[in-house]
């Protein structure tokens, strides 16, 4: 039997990769998914093998087994499927999304060290370079996320480092990463995109200037809202670097968690466009809404940056705010909250259900304030699953009426 590679005249589409190019069924007696493998001594036939083996790591062009925390058959199949979803060179597997984007900076910086990071990048993020870079000197400015090409100004002679998120989390900016990449590419910097909301299916970081890819797996990738797992994928450049960095910190995934990435993954695509669907069906009625100033979604004509959005991206996925209009009390807003049903409160997305969080960007922004309505309170952030459309406007349209009772 030909493999679906031999007989087809263009590369696959990501639809079908996603079901046929994911691991080698041959090299597991023709088991459909890639096996679990839990190991973490790999013994070796002998010395020479043990050396050779050796020489193939500190080569770092293969999937060479040494030792469980370097990497199993279970863990390759997966970072082997998701640098070639991003287009990047190669993929390391880390234990959450927040360590993949902490690997990501710390590959790159000394002490002494300057970076910039977007003003809208994910709090925990933020946080890290707020503490733990702080304490280490390594300063850090925040830009806003719409600054462009104007980021060349910010450079300083020890500016190292560019990290960007798009959208940015909670207000939904998109960056104009091809412009940044631009910049930080004349002076010598890394750019470093937390990827995490688009997926590499609706947008590709490297055919846009970024040198470092980061995803949290544990969103749409495992997709089921039961593991947590970070993705760092590099151009060939910065590969060397960032592995090194990886190896040397200890990162790793555990198998289990690795094979629900893996699952995920086959059905990432349709739940995607379900995702899609829904969130621009709720978006486009949520903004019709009297109680509604503002909706955060890059697929809509009015939101932050919706026509490098159209430009650069394939697809929306599920997630975006809501700044409601001014006058609610707080505690119509809580009730608000807590009457919706089906959107349940919980941090996270990317799972199969829907999700509500309340956010306060008040005090939070330090470059820019965030779009409009967003500076002034009673906001929220709704991630659509895959559940009917109509049942998820009946739980909003219902829950609204708490905020006419006030
Ligand atoms: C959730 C999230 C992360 C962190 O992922 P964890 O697996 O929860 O650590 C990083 N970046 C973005 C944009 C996220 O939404």
């Amino acid at each position: 039997m030909t493999t679906p590679f031999e007989h087809a005249s263009r590369p696959l589409a990501t639809d079908t990769y996603l079901l046929h190019g994911i691991g080698d069924a041959a090299e597991f007696g023709g088991i459909v998914n890639p096996p679990v493998y839990h190991a973490s001594t790999v013994t070796f036939r002998n010395l020479a093998d043990m050396e050779a083996r050796g020489r193939a790591i500190d080569a770092a062009d293969t999937d060479v087994m040494w030792y469980g925390r370097k990497g199993t058959p279970t863990t390759f199949a997966l970072q082997n499927a998701l640098a070639h979803l991003e287009g990047g060179y190669r993929s390391l597997l880390v234990s959450s999304g927040l360590a993949a984007c902490t690997s990501a900076i710390m590959a790159f910086v000394k002490a002494g060290d300057h970076i910039l990071v977007s003003d809208s990048v994910y709090g925990p993020t933020r946080h890290f370079v707020d503490t733990v870079l702080a304490r280490c000197n390594i300063s850090a400015t925040y830009y806003d996320p719409c600054i462009g090409a104007g980021i060349g100004s910010l450079f300083r002679p020890n500016t190292t480092l560019v990290f960007t998120e798009s959208p940015g989390s909670q207000t939904f900016e998109i960056q104009d990463i091809p412009a940044i990449a631009q910049a930080a590419h004349a002076r010598g910097a890394v750019v470093v995109m937390d990827n995490t909301w688009a997926t590499p299916l609706y947008f590709k970081p490297f055919e846009h200037g970024v040198d470092v890819s980061v995803q949290a797996a544990t969103k749409y990738i495992v997709g089921h809202s039961d593991a947590l797992m970070g993705v760092i994928t590099t151009n060939q450049a910065t590969w060397r670097t960032v592995r090194e960095y990886v190896f040397a910190a200890g990162q790793h995934a555990g198998p289990d968690d690795v094979y629900l990435a893996l699952r995920g993954l086959r059905t990432m695509a349709v739940r995607l466009e379900r995702h899609q669907r829904n969130g621009l069906a709720l978006a486009q009625w949520l903004a019709q809404r009297p109680e509604v100033a503002q909706v955060l979604h890059p697929g809509l004509p009015d939101a932050p940056g919706h026509a490098l959005w159209k430009r650069d991206f394939t697809g929306a996925s599920g997630l975006f705010s809501v700044v409601l209009a001014p006058g609610f009390s707080d505690h119509a807003f809580r009730a608000f909250i807590d009457h919706l049903a089906l959107f349940r409160l919980g941090f996270s997305w990317g799972g199969f259900e829907s999700l509500v969080m309340p956010f306060d960007l008040r005090g939070e922004r330090t470059a820019a304030p965030p779009p409009a309505a967003a500076a002034v309170g009673q906001a929220f952030r709704l991630h659509v699953g895959l559940e009917a459309k109509e049942d998820l406007i009946d739980d909003l349209a219902m829950a609204m009426r708490q905020l006419a009772r006030q």
